[in-house]
């Protein structure tokens, strides 16, 4: 703790991962030797940097990256690049730290980090978010490659972002390393499917617990916070399968639309316009049936549904949302986002017997699908949608049979959390074992 101060989310995710572990190390003492769970839960290596960059009216501005390279027993480092003015380094401890077993259980060889910075894209022009990304990768290019460590997306770094940030990569090293960013578009080196990808694997991976039930998405209803990749990405694969999203968010507040979310429309506000949640209803128009809530009035979990698909940020979902949840008979919840429950959420649906899928094991699908990618710029191929999306859908049921059979195995059936953290601890822990005290 004394080397983690004033990390409050690095201590959270770190606590829920070690109180899965007594069951392990009651079955395998092996793993207390060599300290090597102390070791696990230390970063290998941690960047801190300035990022300078020139607005529009002329003004310097400073902003604060950060590289966090956490475990790379199993391969590259391997993590998203997140800007958003709440990142700080224990955010990015805790990302970095879920992030290496969640990458485990993909089962592809990829170790974890994770990357960003203070910086708010939200209001800036493109010439700002270039600036921003250019000068960003000034300072990244020395520490990252293809076999070293390759950053991602995450909020506020869609595809635009990693356009830039791949240009200045390319600029600085005088190399065409595709594989050195996913996440790109495809005409350069991007995988059809990355984009749907957590939105899609959540999906797949709700469905698969639904079934242990016999049950399916067809006709539930369903709420998915949060209206950016995951989220968006969420709603079209739920809408696919036949369940009906009633609600969405922003940090400005959520939406209902009781006959169901408007694909399209949430799509035109959200990725061509960049606009606030409240514009679908705008151009919609407000009814008895389509409303918009500001977050001060309300949260978005009052809204009664069977499903739930937090996928916007860390602890949005607390204590008091999950009793609300319960109340109104939710039976599944499906974490888009990575930690979006708090603890005191995720006991309570527990014990409630509500199925809950956590983050590292829900939202895998996006970090598969860019180990796929770089497998397709290692290969100089490009694979079908069709193709990526049945290795996504496979890699979804690998990773939820795996976690519902460990969780099983060390006597809690149907508990995901400790499914996924056992099967994620095990295969790094295997790793650092065999590669000797390092
Ligand atoms: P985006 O930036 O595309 O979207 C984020 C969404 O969440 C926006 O609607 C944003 O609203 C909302 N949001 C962010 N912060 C807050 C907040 N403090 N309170 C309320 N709403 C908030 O990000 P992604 O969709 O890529 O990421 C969402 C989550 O999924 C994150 O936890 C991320 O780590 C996780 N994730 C993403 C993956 C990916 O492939 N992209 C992979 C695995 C996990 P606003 O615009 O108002 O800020």
């Amino acid at each position: 703790l004394h080397r983690n101060q004033g990390e409050p989310e690095f201590h959270q995710a770190v606590r829920e991962v070690l109180e899965s572990l007594g069951r392990v190390v009651a079955k395998r003492p092996e793993y207390l030797d060599q300290a090597l769970i102390e070791r696990i839960c230390e970063p290998e290596r941690q960047i801190i940097f300035r990022v300078p960059w020139v607005d529009d009216k002329g003004q310097v501005q400073i902003n604060r990256g950060f590289r966090v390279q956490f475990n790379s027993a199993l391969g590259p480092y391997k993590g998203g690049i997140r800007f958003h003015p709440s990142v700080n380094i224990g955010i990015i401890k805790f990302l970095g730290f879920e992030q290496t077993f969640k990458n485990a259980l993909t089962g592809m060889p990829i170790g974890g980090g994770k990357g960003g910075s203070d910086f708010d894209p939200r209001g800036r022009s493109d010439g700002e978010v270039m600036r921003f990304c250019q000068s960003f990768m000034t300072e990244l290019h020395r520490h990252i490659g293809e076999y070293t460590d390759v950053p991602a997306g995450d909020i506020g770094v869609g595809g635009r972002e990693i356009g830039f940030m791949f240009g200045q990569y390319k600029r600085l090293t005088n190399r065409y390393e595709a594989g050195v960013l996913t996440g790109k578009a495809l005409f350069y080196g991007g995988s059809r499917a990355r984009t749907e990808a957590t939105g899609y694997g959540n999906t797949y991976f709700v469905q698969s617990m639904l079934e242990t039930r016999n049950d399916s998405f067809e006709g539930k209803k369903v709420v998915v916070s949060g209206s950016g990749n995951v989220a968006i990405y969420s709603v079209e694969k739920v809408q696919s399968f036949g369940g009906t999203v009633i609600a969405v968010s922003d940090s400005s507040g959520y939406i209902v639309d009781k006959g169901g979310i408007d694909l399209g429309l949430l799509k035109q506000v959200k990725e061509v316009r960049r606009g606030r949640i409240s514009e679908y209803v705008d151009l919609k128009g407000a009814s008895h049936g389509t409303y918009f809530i500001k977050a001060r009035d309300g949260s978005i979990w009052d809204v009664p549904c069977d499903v739930a698909m937090p996928s916007a940020t860390q602890n949005e979902l607390t204590g008091q949302d999950a009793k609300a949840l319960i109340a109104n008979k939710v039976m599944a919840v499906g974490e888009g986002a990575n930690m979006p429950s708090t603890p005191e959420a995720v006991r309570l649906f527990q014990e409630a017997g509500v199925m809950f899928a956590p983050g590292k094991a829900a939202n895998a699908g996006g970090v598969a699908t860019s180990a796929l990618e770089m497998q397709q710029n290692a290969s100089r191929d490009s694979w079908t949608f069709e193709q990526t999306e049945a290795r996504l859908a496979q890699i979804m049921r690998t990773i939820h049979d795996n976690c519902a059979r460990t969780a099983e195995e060390y006597g809690a059936p149907g508990n995901y959390v400790l499914g996924a953290n056992i099967a994620g601890f095990v295969t790094v822990a295997e790793s650092m074992r065999a590669l000797g005290v390092i």
